[in-house]
């Protein structure tokens, strides 16, 4: 068995639910490593990168809407992002986030538990998880920059950037 790490979002549908705890105790019987955790507002661009394989899909228009949170706004409209590490960990997460659709997902799962089809046929499952170890390694470059995940997961190099703006505490 191999040493994994994958992205795990928290959707807006399950922050606006209040299921942050629930969804978090549930991933707590997998024993991995949180190595990177942030709060997310999702911008269009983002959204469109993450989901980029369902481009063509007809549902493809709601699903950035979903993921921005569009329907909830503020303060629900935003992400929990982590970057998990463990043995074995993106099949083992898979097995208890469940299956993309909630109706036919195992009901002690995340999403068998609390996810819901909306009416207009949306799956709203509530987290995200990387689906192989290629996935795991995009997302997490997409949703975080090297110096935000506490151990050293992929190859980095160091670059020299001319009149770089940064916002820093006052
Ligand atoms: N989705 C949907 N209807 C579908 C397929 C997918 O609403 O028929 C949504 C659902 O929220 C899902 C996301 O699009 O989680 C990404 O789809 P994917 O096939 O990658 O499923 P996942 O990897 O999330 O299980
Ligand atoms: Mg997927």
């Amino acid at each position: 068995m191999a040493t994994e790490q994958l992205l795990i979002l928290i959707k807006p549908d399950g922050v606006r639910r209040s299921l942050v705890g629930n969804i978090l105790d549930k991933l707590s019987q997998l024993r991995m490593a949180i190595i990177g955790a942030k709060v997310v507002k999702v911008s269009r661009k983002l959204a469109e990168m993450h989901y980029y394989q369902l481009k063509n899909k007809p549902f493809f228009d709601e699903l950035l809407d979903y993921i921005q949170g569009k329907v909830y706004g503020e303060p629900y409209d935003r992400v929990l992002a982590f970057v998990y590490q463990g043995e074995d960990a993106i099949a083992r997460t898979r097995k208890v986030i469940g299956i993309t659709n909630p109706e036919e997902a195992d009901p002690l799962s995340i999403r068998g538990a609390y996810g819901r089809i909306t009416t207009k046929g949306m799956y709203e499952n509530v987290v995200h998880c990387s689906s192989d170890l290629l996935e795991a390694e995009r997302e997490v470059k997409l949703w975080f920059r090297p110096q935000e995940i506490i151990k050293d997961v992929y190859a980095t190099k160091k670059i020299v950037v001319d009149k770089e703006e940064k916002i820093v505490w006052d």
